[in-house]
């Protein structure tokens, strides 16, 4: 198999040298095992994390080991009674062209339901992560104002989208006018505001007239600080994720503001919840189940962003964490 490995602990933002791409052996089928063909790699925010020794609901990859991922592969050999040749799966196999794994940790994926490369985005981990958040902390009520950033992502589209199903308005908040476009005219978000434009806050306010009902915390960092003044009473705040700071090396400077923040939390009543979405796997057959039909209805849409070719992964992870990608970023391992 040709492989990408970790090569070093990023400082900062992750360099191509972080990366280590190789040729090695893959170890012999036992039963149960199949030999599988990488076709799509999903490249997601949380591998930042993976790289580094900081303190996460998950153990650190180590120097060496291959670059973690999910993906869609085929079978192309199977000791395992489940699973036969020319099957398609979604396995965690990571960076790498081919892979064995045991048939017990893969599910088949039915390519005449959905394209393939959903199972990684819309129909995958994102849009669970989406569905769960919104429904077990989020949950908007008709009329409320919600908010999200990243919104032209896979996480955040599918929250702007699914809180729109309940009626919810909708404030996106997006890198660039050509996403924030998207967001109004493809993804009937009532309103989309560029994070980096100069007098993003007061845009922010202006586009929440009614403060802010329930923030999907995607980011943090600016986005944060804008948001937290226009909250409501009872506001609810999934942490979801925080990629504006995921290349940080230390603290910004400033003084202290976390008693404000308590103070906040306490005298408007704030629900602020970090969660990862295996928290609510109880869900996941809701999820496919729900999601499924709001696809074929045309009622949540999705966008792709898919690199050809493993070599490009590591500059495309790197762009991913700066905003080039524009959806869900997935790399073309091989052909279907
Ligand atoms: P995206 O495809 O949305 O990619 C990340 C996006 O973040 C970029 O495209 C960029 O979009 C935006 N971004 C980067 N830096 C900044 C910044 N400084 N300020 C504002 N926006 C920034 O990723 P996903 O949809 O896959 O993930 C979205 C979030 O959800 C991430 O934080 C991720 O870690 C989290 N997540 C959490 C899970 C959980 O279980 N808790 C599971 C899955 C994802 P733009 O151009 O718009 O700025």
């Amino acid at each position: 198999t040709r492989r990408i490995a970790l090569a070093a602990r990023p400082v900062g933002e992750p360099r191509a040298s972080d990366f280590r791409t190789e040729q090695t052996e893959l170890p012999a089928l036992r039963d149960g095992d199949v030999l599988l063909r990488i076709v799509y790699l999903s490249l997601d925010p949380y591998m930042r994390g993976r790289m580094s020794t900081a303190r996460s609901y998950a153990q650190p990859m180590e120097i060496g080991d291959t670059m973690v991922g999910g993906t869609v592969a085929q079978v192309v050999e199977s000791r395992a009674r489940s699973l036969a040749v020319g099957d398609y799966v979604l396995s965690y196999s990571g960076w790498q062209t081919h892979a064995v794994a045991p048939a017990r940790l893969l599910r088949k994926l039915d390519p005449r339901l959905a394209p393939l490369s959903t199972a990684l985005g819309v129909l995958g981990m994102p849009g669970f992560t989406a569905y769960v958040g919104l429904k077990e902390i989020g949950k908007p009520l008709a009329g409320e104002t919600l908010v999200v950033a990243a919104a032209s992502g896979p996480v955040g589209a599918t929250v702007g989208q699914l809180a729109k199903i309940r009626h919810a308005r909708i404030v996106g908040i997006a890198g660039g006018a050509e996403k924030c476009r998207y967001l109004v005219d493809e993804l009937n978000f009532d309103e989309a505001i560029d994070h980096r434009a100069a007098d993003f806050a007061a845009q922010l306010e202006d586009a929440c007239p009614r403060g802010i009902d329930v923030y999907f915390e995607n980011v943090g960092g600016a986005v944060w600080s804008a948001v937290l003044p226009l909250l409501n009473d009872f506001a609810r705040i999934p942490v979801c994720g925080l990629v504006a700071q995921y290349n940080a090396t230390d603290v910004p400077a400033g003084p202290d503001r976390m008693p404000g923040l308590m103070r906040e939390i306490l005298s408007r009543h704030l629900t602020l919840r970090g969660f990862i979405q295996s928290d609510f796997a109880h869900l996941q057959r809701d999820f496919e189940r729900e999601m499924s039909v709001w696809l074929q209805a045309g009622r949540i849409r999705y966008r792709e962003d898919i690199v050809d070719g493993l070599d490009h992964a590591p500059e495309a992870f790197i762009g991913l964490l700066r905003g080039k990608n524009f959806g869900k970023l997935i790399v073309r391992v091989a052909d279907e």
